[in-house]
């Protein structure tokens, strides 16, 4: 805690990248931090393993690198040579379709050929300049339904949910899961004439060429690794706060119910279904209870190597996605070793794949034969893939991806309210500005700028 000559200081709680970037954020602006993580290890679901030629992420696998912020960040943490960039067959994305992957078009000879809309799916499209905005609060499967059909809900969107949020369309709030679609509706009226126009904007804007979807050479982890590089000694593995307390205008952090440290501020950065094993005695405790109530859909990872000659499938794209709709257990498979130089031994292939979700939440709990055995059946039909994996891994995620539910506005009020009480509390992570790394790194710029000019201002 502050005394006459020192720096306030700050306690962020969870070493995930929303914990890790806003410590290192607030290091810079010169203020005091401890980062108090609950594992033994830095990243949180950021986790890439080597083992014997192949490179698999338990977590997420790419990044969508548009963000300036993000840019910033890998530069300061002298990453940029680092950065992987996915090849051009990235482009291509498969969609399964009557049990067989279909690439998504990407062009418009493409659009008229693809068997996964009918005539009638693909003309329904044409009418969406015409489509009304809606005023009402509505779910993704609803919003895409509304202005793009049923074909476009059942074979692009819900599989795309399923694949990225492991949700389900029907369960989740179009305007805080697709922020950026559910805004060009609100400003320009339609999806497509909002993406023209601000596709030409964006062009005439920027000069510099950014990459789409990256990793690091030795996989994402070494995002979170250099972060605690720079951290150093103010982060603590192997400590999970257990209470937090609000004394006046200072905090108390107790350490594994044990030690208890005094702060200026606490960033809460951890899943909020943690703060069920956590005694926050704060203003308003009532919210807390909402807030630990937002629900996390699970998700199993489960990687699996071949040899390239035991796969037909070409793999040529980023991986192929399973609508509800088909009779299969994986949600989605991405063909990493594709997407990435270094990812599988010479002359074999990498194959990620994810189950569970909102879809099946009851597969994440079967036992490790039972989904490989669902998962290779799969593989063998939609990718051809014959004979045992030469290479196996596996990783179930009880709580993986907050799901941004059609209540969703009533959490992010109450974190304001929490915040607006109880003065030097602050909430950061994926579980409140975007899901994805890119989201959670900005999240963590604006809480270090919000945290540090409430703390110089109060010194
Ligand atoms: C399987 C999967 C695939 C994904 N794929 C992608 C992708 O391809 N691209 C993308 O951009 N995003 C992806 N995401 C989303 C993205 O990875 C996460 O949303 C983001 O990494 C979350 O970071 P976070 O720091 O907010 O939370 P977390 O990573 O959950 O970190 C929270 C940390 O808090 C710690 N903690 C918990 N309780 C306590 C306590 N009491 N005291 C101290 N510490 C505590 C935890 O141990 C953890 O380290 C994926 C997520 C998953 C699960």
């Amino acid at each position: 805690m502050t005394t006459d000559t020192q720096q306030p200081a700050v306690a962020v709680i969870g070493g995930g990248i929303s914990g890790l970037t806003t410590a290192f954020l607030l290091r810079k602006k010169g203020l005091e931090v401890t980062v108090f993580e609950k594992k033994g290890y830095p990243g949180g679901v950021i986790k890439s393993i080597r083992n014997q030629g192949w490179l698999v992420e338990w977590g997420p696998n790419t990044i969508m690198a548009k963000s300036e912020q993000l840019w910033e960040l890998i530069k300061e943490l002298d990453l940029t040579e680092h950065v992987v960039e996915t090849g051009k067959e990235a482009a291509k994305r498969y969609i399964v379709k009557n049990g067989r992957p279909e690439p998504l078009p990407t062009s418009v000879g493409g659009f008229l050929r693809t068997p996964l809309l009918s005539l009638k799916g693909k003309l329904r499209i044409f009418r969406e300049p015409f489509i009304p905005k809606s005023r009402q609060p509505e779910s993704i499967a609803d919003f895409f339904e509304r202005r793009l059909g049923r074909e476009v809900r059942d074979y692009a969107v819900n599989p795309f949910v399923a694949g990225i949020y492991a949700g389900d369309p029907r369960q989740l709030s179009i305007r805080h899961t697709l922020s950026r679609v559910y805004e060009l509706e609100q400003q320009f009226g339609s999806i497509f004439k909002g993406a023209v126009k601000s596709s030409r904007r964006s062009k005439s804007n920027s000069s510099v060429r950014r990459p789409g979807l990256i990793s690091f050479k030795r996989g994402l982890q070494e995002l979170p690794n250099q972060l605690v590089k720079q951290l150093d000694s103010s982060i603590r593995f192997g400590s999970a706060a257990t209470a937090v307390t609000r004394k006046d205008r200072t905090w108390a952090v107790t350490v594994n119910d044990e030690e208890t440290h005094a702060f200026d501020s606490i960033i809460f950065t951890a899943p909020l279904h943690q703060l069920d094993a956590l005694t926050f005695n704060v203003e308003k405790p009532g919210l807390i209870d909402h807030l630990e109530s937002l629900r996390y859909a699970p998700i199993a990872t489960v990687s699996l190597g071949f040899k390239r000659e035991q796969v037909s499938h070409p793999l040529d794209g980023f991986g192929m996605l399973v609508p509800d709709a088909e009779p299969f257990n994986i949600l989605g498979c991405l063909f990493s070793s594709s997407l990435f130089r270094n990812r599988a031994p010479e002359e074999h292939v990498l194959l990620t794949c994810f189950i569970g979700g909102e879809r099946h939440p009851g597969h994440v709990a079967l036992p490790n034969p039972k989904i490989k055995e669902m998962v290779t059946d799969d593989l063998g039909q939609l990718l051809g893939c014959t004979g045992q994996p030469q290479f196996e891994s596996l990783h179930r995620w009880n709580r993986a991806i907050p799901q941004y539910g059609l209540d969703h506005q009533s959490y992010l009020d109450a974190m304001d309210e929490l915040e607006e009480c109880n003065r030097g509390l602050y909430l950061t992570g994926n579980f409140r500005y975007e899901v994805s790394v890119p989201g959670c790194i900005s999240g963590a710029y604006e809480t270090a700028d919000r945290a540090a000019s409430f703390l110089q201002s109060n010194t």
